[in-house]
């Protein structure tokens, strides 16, 4: 080992910063977070340091570096663009026996600071040693996403039951055993989502009996996003990691199937146009079924749930049998899609409003509230809408919008086989018809979609598949 690493209680020490630019304000923030009284030092602030001063939360010195500020105080970093200043701050403090770090030069640093990962009381401090500051940022943000944020308030709970579990068990072992069930179980989930009098009451009761019934499963009904992996969020990706059984659409990309933990069990409950896999109903009592034998249940859906997903149906069941469940948000097509294909759904110039709709068809014609559609300075979002595309256009034409209404319709959206069409309510069925666009499609109108020439930025690998 190169450094020993440490955690310093500096709460309400003197602690110095020398410098009043950018770096230096980032030190005195990491400082004022731990509680420090922090004395800053240097012959100017940056705007962000001045309001730390103007609050009264900093103490500041309107001078050059003199040893005299290092009276009382326990720690200092220094971070001057003034190679001698620096130098000077650094013997100072290291003739006084006071841990000093200067910024970007390891030479003259009695201690280096690490990477942060803040999930407090917990943190993480991850460190190169000065080999690789990149390194160790790079590993911080893998471990972001796989420590939830809400990691700390488990610290929190270990806090506030300790007496009452050291009163329960009289052996440390048997402790230890009920702390590492309660951390890792069910308790802990509730605690990630937010169920905090949940969890409360559960480790209440988990304490007055032992935790010996089968456990009842839970249900995460997650939104998957539009299709690129990317675009998961970090509880979806950490909850497909945990799962026992994972119930997908056909939306769900192979991609992020693939995320899914390896021995989870894959059931594929379809919903393509006109070939409903598994019927909701079914679908509804095959999580209720598997969720009451014990199972850690991933109903994965393409988007958002709660968007044209049924999600809200499913929980309905779950709630009707007493199921726990969660619901985990997903970017929806809409967003996903337009961000993608380069066309903002509002604009201050073109757009005030924006409305998703479904433009299913059936019997030939789609039942949509025409008037409302029809009205300028709107975004219009269709989703389903690829067979019922000439139908559209028609109405809305009819009822009021100018045939020259640009209009876009993309494929697959967000992965690289997004294929953009772009033309006007006249002519965008036959351009949609012409290019031959597989499913899924997302359809926007508006002004907004005029912007796609100026702001498309995402080059999908292939351009041309689905021909
Ligand atoms: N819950 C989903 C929508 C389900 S309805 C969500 O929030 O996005 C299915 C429709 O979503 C498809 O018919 C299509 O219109 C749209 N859609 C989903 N993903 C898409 C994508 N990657 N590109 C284009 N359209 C998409």
């Amino acid at each position: 080992m190169d450094f020993l690493p440490i955690f310093l209680n500096i709460k309400d020490r003197n602690c110095l910063v020398v410098g009043g630019g950018e770096v230096a304000a980032r030190k005195t923030i990491l400082l004022l977070k731990a509680g420090a009284q922090v004395r800053v030092v240097s012959p100017n602030l940056n705007d962000e340091l001045n309001n730390l001063f103007q609050r009264g939360s900093i103490i500041f010195h309107a001078e050059t570096f003199d040893p005299v500020y290092l009276k009382d105080v326990v720690l200092v970093f220094a971070a001057t663009n003034e190679r001698s200043v620096n130098q000077y701050v650094s013997e100072a403090a290291n003739r006084l026996g006071i841990p000093v770090n200067i910024a970007d030069n390891p030479a003259l640093c009695s201690f280096i600071m690490p990477s942060i990962l803040d999930r407090s009381p917990i943190l993480i401090a991850i460190s190169s040693g000065g080999t690789s500051p990149v390194l160790a940022r790079m590993l911080r943000a893998q471990l972001e996403t796989l420590i939830p944020a809400a990691y700390g308030r488990l610290a929190y709970y270990a806090a506030k039951f300790r007496e009452h579990v050291k009163h329960r068990f009289s052996s440390s072992k048997k402790r230890r055993l009920f702390w590492e069930k309660i951390l890792q179980g069910p308790f802990a989930e509730m605690v990630f989502s937010g169920k905090n009098r949940e969890a409360e009451a559960y480790l209440f009761s988990s304490l007055e009996h032992e935790i010996n019934e089968p456990p009842c499963g839970e249900v995460y009904l997650v939104g998957a996003g539009p299709g690129n992996s990317d675009l998961l969020t970090f509880r979806a990706m950490r909850l497909m990691q945990q799962a026992d059984v994972v119930v997908y659409d056909r939306l769900v990309s192979p991609a992020i199937l693939d995320m899914v933990r390896r021995d989870a069990t894959r059931i594929y409950a379809g919903k393509e146009r006109n070939k409903h896999t598994l019927p909701q109903e079914s679908i509804n009592h095959l999580l209720v079924r598997l969720a009451k034998e014990g199972k850690r249940v991933l109903r994965l859906k393409g988007g958002d749930p709660f968007i044209f997903g049924r999600g809200g149906e499913e929980i309905e069941t779950l709630s009707q049998h007493h199921i726990p469940f969660q619901v985990v948000p997903g970017i929806t097509a809409a967003s996903g899609v337009a961000s993608y294909a380069g066309i903002p759904l509002t604009h201050r110039d073109y757009a005030q409003s924006c409305i998703f709709v479904t433009g299913h068809l059936k019997n030939n014609t789609i039942n949509l509230d025409w008037q409302v559609l029809a009205r300028p300075q709107q975004t219009i979002v269709i989703y389903m809408g690829l067979l019922g595309l000439p139908v559209l256009c028609e109405q809305l034409i009819e009822h009021g919008l100018p045939v020259s209404t640009p209009a876009a319709i993309v494929q697959q959206g967000t992965t690289y086989k997004q294929r953009v069409v772009i033309g006007s309510l006249e002519t965008l069925p036959a351009l949609a018809s012409a290019a031959n666009l597989v499913p899924p499609t997302l359809i926007i109108v508006g002004e907004v979609v005029r912007l796609h020439q100026k702001l498309a930025w995402f080059e999908p690998v292939c351009d041309s598949v689905g021909e």
